[in-house]
């Protein structure tokens, strides 16, 4: 179906799914791309890729895609097609409007991870500068804005430790809420190799992930934890390493900070740490719970790497932090094979997070409150910054409802499908005077527009993604836009039109500003990206020419290692009789996302709805069999799916995927959320599951 012809050339890019950031070779026909091949220099894949990156490009030509500008005065009413300048000019007059009717903290923006480094820094500055506050948020406020926050406290920098290549000297592999051979499989693949080789395997997760046990891998210990108890468990692990005497004493005194550590080390020995205390709440065995933390300290080399399943809760920012005392503990920080190591969702999640998308952060995660700082942007850009951070997505939400929030420019964000309690999110949508959606679809949060500005695919512009190992990588214009314009010349265009003008002619000149404003990139150039294939931040003077493979290595980038805290608090969401299960969520191979792109492309071939896994004793108990409908309830709404029936969840688990809009996952996901960052406890939903009829 996709493969058209032999090709005549081929441009080097990378894939715009998940955060590996697998490089290919895009093999070209004229403008048309004949088939995408992994790039065997690419040093995130090494030549290898998944079904995703290899095969679900065809979106960037299909049918839905838009191409016109639109615009409408209200949304009941129909769209009218425009010119760009008037699609523009119309948005620019609405934020204008809005600023002098209730004043400039009334409108904000969005950037996305699925956009460019050069893209995201654009539309952080076109909050800051034109729309005049820090009303500037990122996708990943829902997914792991609790890592930057918890990396950030304890090392002092929002990001992973190591490379990929770096589990090929691991020798334990501790994986905690993730699911790699679904959500990052090249990776995934990179990891068993060394499986196979001998390194042993902790998986933490309430789902029997295929890690456990697949026909070539077996987990040595599976701690199979009841959803929300993550931060009891890995309290528990600290336990044991404290009072049986496993902690690195030379790593710590030499490489942490002595204080938080005494009040750290007296905090995890309290006997209602230990792992007999807390096996009734986290349903772990204290015997597993004793192994696995005897396997991680002593069995040398030892690497963690972690998902969504630690960040999407209410105590997110404290497990990250968790995972670091562990790290820190046993003294596996600072060198090849061990580490703590975020997978990101997105393609450039980590870049969006590094390009200032952050209401209380500009680029490089510097506080909007340093003066210093603050000063650099202000020469540069030519305007005044206003210290103060400006809203969260959520607080955006809130303040629409409470009708102090009037306008919103979102590129490249579904916030309707992604966010969580969808219906709290249409209601503040349906509150604000103009939503200004970019997009390459007309998706979900469309519906709630003002303006539509046609987006751009990664195959239709130039610009840089930095994937989960920090590694920035080039992303090249294989074909020109579909709607005449890249996102950046949107962004640049909207800026001009709100009377503050950008001016740049190619992606190049945005990355020579970052550069020069942000030290952790100031060694990043175009032609070096171009002669080395991809570099590593931090690059800069200090630095290896292609950056910095592994981080912390002589000391933390804050100086000491700080241990921090970590007392276990239930969650609000607690079964009842009413909700007598509780629901998480997860990712498939072939899907991704919301499925705006794979849902577009061959791969839907393969999996064409969200199902709910049920534990055969509550499917019994229930008169549910396996592809039986079922409707879900929780406290926040209901929806109904196709039913699973498998032991890859433990009894009073249930499981669903959210790809499809019409399963409507994040109808019922409630908004509580993570207390330091706001991320959504999208992985604890109380539940009550029913056989209903089909639909
Ligand atoms: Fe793309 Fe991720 Fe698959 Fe690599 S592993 S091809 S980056 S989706």
């Amino acid at each position: 179906v996709i493969e058209l012809g032999q090709p005549e050339h081929s441009i080097i890019t990378t894939c715009a799914y998940c955060g590996v950031g697998c490089g290919f070779k895009a093999e070209m026909k004229g403008s048309e791309v004949v088939r995408m091949v992994p790039w065997k220099d690419g040093k995130a894949n090494e030549g290898h890729s998944c079904v995703k990156g290899r095969f679900a490009w065809g979106y960037a030509t299909h049918k839905d895609r838009m191409t016109k500008p639109m615009i409408r005065k209200s949304i009941t009413d129909p769209w009218t097609e425009v010119s760009w300048d008037e699609a523009i000019a119309y948005a620019a007059s609405e934020f204008k409007r809005i600023q002098a009717r209730y004043g400039r903290e009334a409108v904000g923006g969005i950037t996305s991870s699925r956009c460019t480094n050069e893209e995201t820094y654009l539309v952080q500055k076109l909050v800051r500068a034109a729309f005049g506050n820090n009303n500037v948020d990122t996708c990943a406020r829902v997914c792991h804005s609790p890592t930057g926050y918890g990396l950030g406290q304890t090392y002092g920098t929002s990001a992973g430790t190591q490379t990929f290549k770096s589990v090929e000297k691991a020798d334990v592999i501790m994986v905690i809420g993730a699911n790699p051979t679904d959500a990052h499989p090249v990776f995934a693949s990179r990891m068993k190799r060394r499986l196979r080789q001998g390194a042993k395997l902790i998986v933490i997760d309430p789902r029997r992930i295929d890690l456990v046990q697949s026909p070539h891998v077996r987990a040595d210990h599976h701690l199979q934890l009841r959803p929300g108890t993550n931060v009891a468990v890995v309290t528990a692990l600290a336990h044991v390493i404290v009072t049986e005497g496993l902690l690195a004493a030379d790593f710590i005194a030499e490489r942490c900070d002595d204080k938080s550590f005494e009040t750290w080390r007296e905090f995890v020995a309290r006997p209602e740490n230990a792992p007999e205390a807390v096996q009734d709440v986290c349903g772990v065995p204290a015997a597993e719970l004793r192994a696995a933390a005897r396997l991680y300290a002593t069995g040398g080399n030892a690497a963690i790497y972690y998902g969504l399943g630690v960040t999407e809760h209410a105590q997110g920012s404290t497990m990250v932090m968790g995972i670091a005392n562990l790290a820190m503990a046993t003294g596996n920080i600072g060198r090849e094979g061990v580490g703590v190591n975020p997978l990101r969702g997105q393609n450039n999640v980590q870049g969006s997070c590094d390009m200032g998308s952050f209401p209380h952060e500009l680029p490089g995660y510097r506080h909007i409150s340093d003066s210093t700082v603050r000063g650099d942007f202000e020469a540069a850009w030519g305007v005044r910054l206003d210290p103060e951070p400006g809203l969260r997505i959520p607080n955006m939400f809130d303040a629409a409802l409470d009708g102090s929030f009037k306008g919103l420019y979102c590129q490249g964000e579904d916030i309707v499908q992604s966010d969580p309690d969808t219906q709290h999110v249409a209601a503040a949508l349906s509150a604000m005077e103009c939503i200004v959606v970019q997009d390459i679809f007309l998706n979900e949060t469309a519906k709630y527009a003002h303006v539509f500005l046609p987006g751009s695919s990664f195959l239709e512009k130039d610009g840089t993604f930095t994937n989960a190992e920090r590694r920035i990588s080039r992303v090249r214009k294989v074909m020109p836009p579909q709607a005449g314009l890249a996102d950046w010349e949107v962004t640049v265009r909207l800026a001009e039109a709100l009377g503050y003008p950008m001016r740049y002619d190619h992606p190049e000149q945005i990355m020579q500003e970052i550069a020069a404003l942000t030290p952790t990139f100031r060694g990043v150039t175009y032609a070096k990206i171009e002669r080395l294939g991809s570099l590593q931040w931090p690059c800069n003077e200090t630095t290896d020419e292609a950056g910095t493979a592994i981080m912390h290595r002589e000391r933390f980038v804050r100086g000491k290692g700080r241990f921090i805290i970590t007392q276990y608090v239930p969650t609000d969401e607690k079964v009842t009789r009413k909700f007598p299960l509780l629901l998480t969520t997860g990712r498939i191979l072939s899907q991704y996302n919301v499925g705006a792109q794979t849902r577009r492309t061959p791969n839907n071939l393969w999996h064409d709805e969200d199902r709910l896994e049920i534990h055969p004793h509550d499917a019994e108990e229930r008169g549910i069999r396996d592809g039986d409908w079922v409707g879900i309830q929780s406290r926040a709404g209901d929806t109904v799916l196709r039913a699973t029936v498998t032991e890859r969840v433990a009894p009073g688990v249930v499981y669903t995927t959210f790809h499809f809009p019409e399963s409507g996952a994040n109808v019922i996901t409630t908004d509580s959320s993570d207390w330091a960052t706001n991320c959504p406890e999208y992985k604890v939903t109380a539940v009550q599951v029913m056989p209903v009829a089909q639909p």
